[in-house]
């Protein structure tokens, strides 16, 4: 098994950096490949249609960043077409080739750690803490699914038989597969979504999101320079009706999607309408995820991880905590240290190494979350605005991370993506009420328990169908292999991403029998 470099950080690079250095590397992407990067495009293979070209802009301060050539609808299924052509040549590949070049990929992107982080905040936004834990999952995954591509793949498996007979189960290819990632982690997620299904010797489509289509395209380049071949990984860049234009066409085998629950609904639906076999979609979406905190537990603790879950990425995980229910005699406590933390962070432009917060992807989610603080006002207790700094640039999407009291947990009924905290007490022996009210959100991604009870522990964690359930700690940051991520309901399909089951879906079975 690869040591994750999430846990372990990686070996110097060539430039002599160690990776994990925030100083060093902040430097770097300051001052070498901060200036590179401009004039950077992401476009798809030529000879695919395109639909003009669009400036891709900082969420900090709306600087041109570079630009994309989305493909224009018909331009996208014959991306598909043109893959199709390549699914045999792909599976011939043996798995340990393809896991070799996976395992180059990681090596490329641990030596060009500058220009990606660069792009991380320039292009999403992403402070260089988050930048840098991003990078390392993007290499963990190249490892991991390379490991298990050997794993499964390398041979095949032998099963039982009476004498006479040889059963062997083989993991093939399913042909041609479509990832489709979310701009939230435009390179890890990205990588991830596309390191599995070419582990598994599919010819990949990655789609990546329309905001961040830069990191994907230098992502791919440096795929096909560690050797996976131009054929059997395209760039789709576009925006929604690419992606079903993508997912439509009936060449396209299996989808592996993370965003938001209505497109993933929208997927299934696309899929299900075609006159083709019948795809799998492999789809890791959202959740209204709970902490649940008793009189027990120690609030220093619970305080700092309630920050780093609710607002560090600004809240744009999908694991981000949504909703602290706290036990009624420790909640003004923790809520107020949770406050006065809260008030501490510094909010601005994502390079700067003193940076807590950065901006949050879009207009149009910034709008989203003013809009629901709005509500908020309006129905509960906006108890905690921060207050922005007037030199914040004015282009960028800037949120001031909040606390919301409501009368009740059932008052937060959807998923807010964003640096807002919302928060509902219990009295001692309503437990069960708890989480009978969160079981109700029909989401299941990530729960945090503060507790020192091992029986509430255990019986909070076995009554709810969670995917990842964080005991006495943060509620984010899934490391590849550790803790395989994902969830049910609402929250996703599974099998988890980083997981010993995620490389296996993106094959097909077959059993040879054989009288001997
Ligand atoms: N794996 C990430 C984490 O554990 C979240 C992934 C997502 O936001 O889609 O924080």
């Amino acid at each position: 098994i690869t040591a994750p470099a999430a846990l372990f950080g990686t070996r110097a690079n060539s430039k002599g950096l160690e990776f994990g250095d925030r100083k060093a590397v902040a430097a770097f992407i300051g001052e070498r490949d901060g200036a590179r990067l401009s004039g950077l495009e992401a476009r798809p293979a030529k000879g695919f249609a395109t639909a003009g070209r669009q400036d891709i802009r900082s969420p900090a301060d709306g600087r041109v960043v570079g630009a994309v050539s989305p493909l224009t609808t018909d331009g996208a299924a014959a991306l598909v077409a043109e893959a199709a052509r390549h699914v045999r040549a792909a599976e011939a590949v043996p798995a340990a080739t393809r896991a070799a070049r996976l395992r180059r990929a990681a090596e490329l992107m641990d030596e060009r750690q500058g220009a990606l982080l660069a792009l991380l905040a320039d292009e999403a936004g992403k402070t260089v803490e988050d930048a840098l834990a991003e990078l390392r999952e993007a290499v963990d995954f190249c490892r991991f699914y390379a490991d298990e591509a050997e794993r499964l793949m390398g041979a095949p498996v032998p099963l039982p038989g009476p004498t006479g007979e040889e059963n062997r189960l083989l993991y093939r290819s399913r042909g041609v597969a479509l990832a489709i990632s979310p701009w939230n982690f435009p390179l890890a997620i990205f990588i991830g979504q596309v390191a599995a299904a070419y582990a598994a010797g599919n010819v990949v489509l990655a789609k990546p999101a329309e905001q961040t289509p830069l990191i994907a395209a230098l992502a791919v380049d440096l795929l096909h320079e560690a050797g996976v071949p131009k054929e059997h990984l395209f760039l789709a860049p576009g925006d929604g009706g690419v992606g079903a234009a993508l997912v439509s066409h009936p060449a396209t085998a299996l989808v592996a999607f993370t965003g938001s629950t209505d497109t993933a609904f929208a997927i299934n639906r696309a899929l299900a309408a075609r006159d083709a076999p019948i795809a799998p979609l492999i789809a890791e979406t959202g959740g209204i995820n709970a902490m649940i905190v008793d009189a027990t537990a120690l609030p220093e603790q619970v305080a700092d991880d309630v920050v780093r879950s609710a607002f560090r990425s600004a809240g744009q995980r999908c694991s981000a905590l949504r909703l602290l229910l706290v036990q009624e005699d420790v909640a003004e406590r923790i809520v107020s240290m949770v406050e006065g933390a809260a008030r501490e962070l510094a909010i601005g432009a994502p390079r700067d190494l003193a940076t807590d917060i950065g901006p949050v992807i879009d207009a149009e989610q910034a709008a989203m979350l003013r809009a629901h603080v709005d509500e908020m006002r309006k129905t509960q207790r906006v108890r905690f605005e921060a207050e922005l700094s007037r030199g914040l640039p004015e282009e960028g999407h800037w949120i001031a991370p909040a606390i919301v009291e409501l009368d009740r947990p059932q008052s937060l009924a959807r998923e807010v993506f964003g640096p807002i905290l919302h928060v509902a007490t219990w009295k001692a022996g309503e437990l069960a009420e708890v989480c009978d009210a969160v079981e109700a959100t029909g989401y299941g991604l990530t729960l945090g328990i503060h507790s020192r009870i091992d029986s509430t522990i255990r019986a909070v964690s076995e009554r709810l169908s969670v995917g990842n359930v964080y005991v006495n700690r943060n509620m984010i940051g899934a490391i590849v292999g550790s803790q395989p991520f994902g969830g049910s309901g609402l929250s996703g399909t599974g099998p988890k991403a980083g997981g010993p089951n995620y490389l296996a879906r993106f094959c097909r079975e077959q059993v040879v029998s054989t009288n001997t």
